[in-house]
């Protein structure tokens, strides 16, 4: 449980730490929250040669009415999410799946930047942001660039964030009155969701993101696409998987997972609807 050893640096701005990351190369890795990057080098998943502290960049961290979006910097940590009079009022879903990530100490050191840079499956926030439309923005050597949440995850933990980019900000279009649900089973609170689903409602539309149900967060397009066709809550929470690719481990088999996304669906789509 000690990780290998490693160089550390300190940067003091956005500009400085994709300057830091160029100069280090390939072996560098941005340390935001550390709350996912710590775990893996102490097992020795990760063993980067050098760790550039993006952690005190406070200018990337803040959450902003931007008129018709959230705009949210990559630094903010789970807690100000959960507890953001902003967010409560114009995006509720993600504050209160933020609510849901860890334990209270986990969400005053993870950031949301650092949980979708990552790209875990498994993680409650990349599949909430997906759900909701959400555009990513990464700087670079080169300038700014906008990315769709749906072109976002490739596969296990890989995102398309190039490595010398930064996550910086992250933007989410207002919910406008939706109703949403967030269901997270797991067998102890606080645990990570062994199945999740974040869903919206609004007339018509929808959107539905799933938790731990393949080798990155899956937006069940499906669900939605059935919704609006005028397919019932029943029916349509049938397709949550048709996106997905469910794997089985120590708290789930694939089949319990599958049954497990149905009724969660239905589940946050009754509540969304009511
Ligand atoms: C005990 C425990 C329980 C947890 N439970 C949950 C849970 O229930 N649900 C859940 O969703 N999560 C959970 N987490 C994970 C937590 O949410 C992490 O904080 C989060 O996944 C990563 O954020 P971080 O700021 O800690 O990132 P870090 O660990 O610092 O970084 C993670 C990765 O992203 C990269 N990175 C970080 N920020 C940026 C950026 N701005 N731009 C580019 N790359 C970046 C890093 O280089 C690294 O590769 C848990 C963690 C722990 C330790």
């Amino acid at each position: 449980m000690i990780p290998a050893a490693f160089d550390y640096v300190r940067a003091g701005s956005a500009e400085e730490a994709i300057s830091l990351l160029g100069e280090h190369g390939d072996e560098a890795k941005f340390l935001a929250g550390g709350h996912s990057l710590l775990p893996l080098m102490k097992l020795r998943l990760a063993q980067p040669s050098v760790l550039i502290d993006i952690g005190r960049l406070s200018d990337l961290s803040y959450i902003r009415d931007a008129g018709d979006h959230i705009a949210i910097g990559a630094l903010t940590r789970h807690a100000d999410v959960e507890h953001s009079d902003v967010l409560a009022e114009h995006v509720p879903l993600l504050a209160h799946a933020a609510s849901y990530v860890g334990d209270p100490q986990v969400r005053h050191r993870g950031t949301i930047g650092g949980s979708i840079a990552h790209a875990d499956p498994a993680s409650d926030l990349p599949a909430t942001t997906l759900a909701l439309g959400a555009t990513y923005v990464a700087q670079g050597p080169g300038g700014t660039r906008e990315i769709a949440a749906a072109d976002f995850y490739e596969s296990f933990l890989t995102s398309t964030l190039a490595p010398d980019e930064l996550l910086t900000e992250i933007r989410i279009p207002k919910m406008q009155g939706a109703g949403w649900s967030f269901q997270k089973f797991n067998r102890r609170a606080q645990d990570w969701a062994i199945v999740g689903v974040a869903a919206w409602r609004r007339n018509g539309d929808a959107g539905v993101g799933l938790v731990n149900m393949g080798s990155t967060p899956i937006l069940a397009t499906s669900v939605a696409a059935a919704l609006s066709s005028g397919a019932s809550v029943e029916d349509a929470a049938e397709q949550a998987v048709a996106e997905a690719d469910p794997q089985a481990d120590l708290n789930a088999s694939v089949e319990y997972r599958t049954h497990l996304a149905k009724v969660l669906t239905r589940r946050a789509l009754e509540a969304a609807s009511s």
